[in-house]
């Protein structure tokens, strides 16, 4: 059984249909990239997995459990994890702390923060920072961090829910082609050795053919095409949409 299942899920805003139907499976170590033009339906289908948007009809289970219609913070208490393209750090804080402050949330302990933050989860959010590559720079303040290296201090916090699928929208936008790879291979390897499950969506067709396992394609709110970079390149409707031949 696969560990997201989407079925048949839509949405209407107003008269716009913005997804319609939709059903796909991820499983555990998998990284499936969500594909399709502005307008497709994308965020809304990331919204529904999180529980921001209630889905009209359809029905999303997270490890065989019924979540259609929960809480984003119920389910992100089950394990389904999201990063933003606006920047959730702290910036008059360090990238340590930053870490901390997300592990302190994880265990609703928040409340103990008029305690010096250096007392809490050192080492686990030390451990987190080295996943990352983020370890030597763990005293720096977020506000002079490289860009690149703000987002894997995001991917630090998270991780610090220890979810077991993770959505990202966007994940390498604003980011040099350099620091694309070095992300997404970051996030491929966390797929591999932690059977992660990774949904994503992403502009650059060379980091999707580089490191997604399968891919979805949306337009107009319909799931057009499933399958993996070489299905994917010779499907007719994908190069219509595509390349509007
Ligand atoms: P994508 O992320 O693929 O660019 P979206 O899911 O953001 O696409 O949008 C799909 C369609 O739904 C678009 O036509 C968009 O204008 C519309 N839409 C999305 N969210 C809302 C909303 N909250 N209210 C009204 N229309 C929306
Ligand atoms: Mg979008």
């Amino acid at each position: 059984m696969s560990l997201l299942q989407i079925d048949r899920i839509s949405k209407t805003f107003g008269g716009v249909q913005a997804v319609k139907e939709v059903s796909f499976e991820l499983p555990a170590g998998q990284l499936l990239a969500l594909l399709g033009p502005n307008g497709a339906g994308k965020s809304t289908c990331f919204n529904m997995l999180n529980g921001q948007t209630r889905p009209d009809s359809g029905s999303v289970r997270f490890d065989g459990r019924d979540i259609t219609g929960m809480r984003p913070r119920a389910i992100w208490r089950l394990g389904v994890g999201r990063t933003f393209q606006i920047s959730a750090t702290f910036a008059s804080m360090s990238v340590l702390e930053n870490v901390q402050m997300a592990l302190l949330s994880r265990e609703r302990k928040l409340f103990q923060l008029w305690r010096p933050a250096a007392c809490f989860y050192r080492d686990e959010a030390m451990q987190l920072l080295g996943q990352v590559g983020m370890a030597a720079q763990a005293q720096r303040s977020c506000a002079v961090l490289a860009y690149g290296d703000v987002k894997r201090v995001e991917l630090a916090i998270a991780l610090a829910n220890r979810p077991r699928l993770l959505l990202m929208d966007e994940p390498t936008a604003g980011m040099a082609p350099g620091e694309r790879n070095a992300l997404m291979a970051l996030v491929k390897q966390l797929v591999v050795e932690h059977q992660l499950a990774v949904l994503f969506t992403e502009h650059s067709m060379d980091v999707v053919f580089a490191f997604a396992d399968r891919m979805i394609v949306l337009a107009r709110g319909e799931l057009i095409a499933e399958g993996d970079g070489d299905a994917i390149r010779r499907h007719p409707r994908v190069q219509e949409v595509y390349l509007g031949s």
